[in-house]
């Protein structure tokens, strides 16, 4: 696969790659390149990017794959029928909204959003569907199927904690992921995680608010991913585990995800309606 040729022939769904030389745009490269499902049909980079200009296969360390790599999202974009995402919050509201003009499926990983970029993306989901998810494994949508049940079937007496750690480099914290079984667990016990969220600990914090969800974050080396949702009670303690080995597994998910969107009409869809877990 080092040749980065393009496996795919044919009338197939045409995917844009933003950040892509990125970690994860490097991997959904890769995959795409070598899938018969889908055709890589433009990679972005930022302006000013030492990339910019290049043949993607070359920039990559290997040999041509005729993929140029550009800063102009608007006429790349135009080009795809769905684009993936996995850069940082500003770069992805601006991208969803060029891919919403061009009706595309967007699918994006990227994490750390606010309510602000959350709102401009709803709103370019009006015209074209958006896939969005702080995970895109199928392990970790299932372990967020089971936070729900378990935290519905345990009272307020069993203290919930996620623990989550990554490599050195991640920028925000807690995860995307932590997040989303943060609210899976608040909507266990018929509540909104932002009324049960207990900040970063430090200092004297006194005692746990009973019914809190508490996040804590490791940072090192090269950690791809790893989450634990702890149910502490009294003399026995419940913890559902999910380690990722792979980040082939979040660009996997990505691909799907851009695959099942290509039918799917204007809107907002994460990976539990990707994988039928609705
Ligand atoms: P990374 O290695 O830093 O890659 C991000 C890429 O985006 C970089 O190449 C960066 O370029 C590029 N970028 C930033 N702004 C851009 C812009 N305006 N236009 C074009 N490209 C731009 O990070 P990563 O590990 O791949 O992770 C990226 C995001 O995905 C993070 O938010 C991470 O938390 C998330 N993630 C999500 C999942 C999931 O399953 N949902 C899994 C893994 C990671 P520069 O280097 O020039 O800044």
């Amino acid at each position: 696969m080092s040749d980065f040729q393009q496996t795919a022939t044919g009338d197939l769904p045409g995917i844009v790659v933003t950040g892509a030389s990125g970690r994860m745009g490097q991997m959904l490269i890769r995959l795409i390149l070598d899938s018969d499902q889908a055709r890589l049909v433009g990679a972005l980079e930022r302006p000013g990017h030492a990339w910019i200009g290049r043949d993607l296969g070359e920039a990559m360390g290997g040999a041509a794959c005729g993929v140029p790599v550009s800063d102009d999202a608007v006429a790349v974009i135009a080009q795809a029928q769905a684009v993936i995402d996995f850069t940082a919050p500003a770069a992805t509201v601006a991208f969803a909204e060029l891919t919403a003009q061009a009706r595309a499926v967007h699918v994006i990983g990227t994490t750390g959003l606010e309510p602000a970029d959350l709102a401009r993306l709803a709103a370019a989901a009006r015209h074209a569907p958006i896939i969005r998810a702080g995970n895109m494994s199928l392990g970790v949508n299932l372990l967020v199927g089971l936070t729900r049940k378990v935290a519905a079937a345990l009272g307020e007496d069993w203290d919930i904690e996620v623990v989550e750690a990554h490599h050195r480099m991640k920028v925000d914290a807690p995860s995307g992921t932590a997040l989303m079984l943060g609210e899976a667990a608040a909507e266990g016990r018929g509540a909104q995680l932002a009324d049960l969220r207990t900040p970063a600990r430090e200092g004297i914090t006194g005692a746990r608010t009973a019914g809190s969800i508490g996040f804590s974050a490791i940072r090192g080396g090269d950690i791809v991913g790893e989450h634990d949702v702890i149910f502490a009670g009294t003399g026995e303690r419940l913890i559902l585990r999910h380690v990722a080995t792979d980040r082939a597994i979040f660009a996997r998910g990505a691909i799907r995800a851009a695959l099942w969107g290509q039918d799917k009409g204007p809107g907002e869809y994460d990976m539990a309606d990707v994988l039928g877990l609705s």
